[in-house]
């Protein structure tokens, strides 16, 4: 027996998970572009303070590098004029070296001969007697007439002073050399100027030459001046950019940084800041940890709401089907109840109009079962129908047969699809079950069964075959009960069939 079963309400649990979890992603998909942003914005923050950082840096180098040309300049002009020997080497000193060029970080203004030979010292009257013939900065000027500024690699005094060199070149006024106006420079005025700055614990500023000879590095480390950095990054950009940034691993220390670079003037040299990348993305990790856990926790929050959602839904889907069952089952019997046979056969009545197959029909009473009733009482009758209810339950096995109670002792097996010799089949069945549970029950009745079958069509309606099917019924009443009458619609006449 099943036709008709309400269908258990399905619950779109597949979608409603897909929904629930996007949204869940859209969200997280939202505070990843927020941190995403972020992390932009405070990488562009980092990148603008460097850039301001070392351009003032440059300029402040560039002046007093400027400073200190003037100073060279105006001795290597000054040593040409006629006079300059004539007048008291106290005058001359005084007439040449400018007292800025005495500043702190300044070493002391030579002045040598075209042999590389000192005639001048700024600090002393009685220069010492030294030879420069071999320095790279002589030999710079010498061979070039148009070296202008050159600025040495650093080197190391006797003392243990680290300085660089800036020299001019003296000419003639046919154009010939005549000698070098050389004066130093302490790498102490870098390491100063750089102490000044704050740094977090992983940042570097570099001062390097255009050979990538490092300078000044902060932090400080007497061991890294003259280490050369030739082969960093910066040297892919730079000649042809004179400023800009990348970010790369160090290859002095190997801390990934952003590195921020610009050339100092015009003179080669260059300053680079490193901003550590942990330093710039501290404060956003530690956003990214605050805001990662609360979208995790609303994640999972959601999730585990949704399926409890999902499973009080589910419940209730359940539990409204259950209803629809019992409200569409008949309680003693356990087969369908009224209201489900006539959906069923109007349902079965449309499909069988569309296929133009048949539908047959069987209504079954019992025999004198008031007087069964009389006899053996009501729950003895109760009995009796349970077990009618049995033997037509065991006997309709297709999905679509149902079985059902049509009301008090009457009883109805939708057949869709059986033409009548299969409905008469299925009616010999129920009374033979019925026949092998009286053998061991002699009191059980005996049914009477009418049996009706029509093709749908639109000389029919489902009423019809209700009408045809009692009505073989009572013509099997009339005829002496406990045997089947089929209808004679789609026949010339009922057909009377004895029971076996
Ligand atoms: P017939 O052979 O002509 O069908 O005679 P009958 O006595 O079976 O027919 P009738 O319609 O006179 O009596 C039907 C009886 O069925 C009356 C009623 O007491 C009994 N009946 C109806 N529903 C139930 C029920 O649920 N339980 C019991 N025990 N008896 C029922
Ligand atoms: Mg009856
Ligand atoms: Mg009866």
């Amino acid at each position: 027996m099943s036709g008709l079963l309400p269908r258990p309400k399905a619950v779109p649990t597949k979608r409603l998970l897909a929904l629930g979890i996007g949204l869940v992603l859209c969200f997280a998909a939202i505070c990843v572009s927020i941190l995403w942003e972020m992390a932009q914005k405070d990488y562009q923050h980092a990148k603008e303070a460097a850039t301001n950082l070392i351009a003032s840096l440059a300029s402040e180098v560039d002046r007093n590098i400027e400073l200190y040309d003037l100073s060279l300049q105006a001795v290597a002009d000054g040593v040409k004029l006629p006079d300059i020997n004539k007048i008291s080497p106290e005058l001359r000193q005084v007439v040449l070296f400018d007292r800025a060029a005495s500043a702190k970080d300044l070493g002391s203004i030579l002045v040598l001969n075209a042999a590389g030979d000192v005639t001048l010292d700024s600090r002393t009257l009685t220069p010492r007697r030294a030879n420069f013939a071999t320095y790279d900065f002589f030999r710079v000027h010498q061979a070039h007439a148009d070296a202008g500024l050159f600025i040495s690699a650093p080197w190391v005094t006797t003392e243990g002073e680290y300085l660089i060199s800036l020299s001019r070149r003296i000419s003639n006024d046919d154009g010939s050399f005549a000698g070098v106006v050389a004066g130093s420079m302490r790498l102490s005025y870098f390491h100063n100027l750089f102490r000044k700055l704050n740094f977090g614990p992983d940042d570097s500023m570099v001062l390097f030459d255009t050979d990538g000879t490092m300078l000044m590095r902060s932090p400080f480390d007497i061991n890294k001046i003259g280490q050369s950095i030739r082969e960093a990054q910066v040297f892919k950009q730079f000649p042809a950019r004179t400023s800009g940034f990348y970010t790369t691993k160090s290859i002095v220390d190997h801390v990934s940084r952003l590195y921020v670079f610009q050339q100092v003037g015009h003179h080669p040299l260059l300053i680079a800041e490193g901003l550590s990348l942990d330093g710039i993305y501290a404060d956003w990790w530690q956003q990214f940890w605050l805001i990662g856990a609360v979208v995790a926790a609303l994640g999972v929050f959601s999730i585990v709401l949704m399926f409890y959602l999902l499973g009080a839904v589910k419940r209730r889907a359940d539990a409204e089907t259950q209803l629809a069952r019992l409200a569409s089952t008949d309680a003693l019997t356990g087969l369908a109840n009224r209201r489900r046979l006539d959906e069923t056969l109007a349902v079965e009545w449309r499909r069988g109009l569309r296929a133009r197959s048949p539908v047959s029909l069987l209504m079954i009473d019992v025999d004198h079962f008031k007087a069964f009733n009389d006899t053996y009482g009501h729950q003895a009758g109760d009995a009796v129908l349970a077990t009618v209810a049995r033997c037509i339950a065991a006997s309709t096995k297709r999905v679509s047969d149902l079985g059902a109670r049509y009301g008090g002792e009457e009883f109805s097996v939708l057949l869709p699809g059986i033409g009548k010799a299969g409905a008469q089949e299925m009616a010999d069945q129920i009374r033979n079950q019925l026949a092998a549970f009286r053998t061991g029950q002699h009191e059980l009745p005996t049914v009477s069964i009418g049996l009706a079958c029509i093709t749908p069509g639109a000389e029919h309606t489902s009423h019809d075959l209700v009408q045809a099917a009692d009505l073989a019924l009572y013509e099997a009443k009339r005829a002496g009960r406990d045997r089947i009458i089929v209808s004679p619609i789609g026949r010339e006449r009922p057909t009377p069939r004895r029971a076996a």
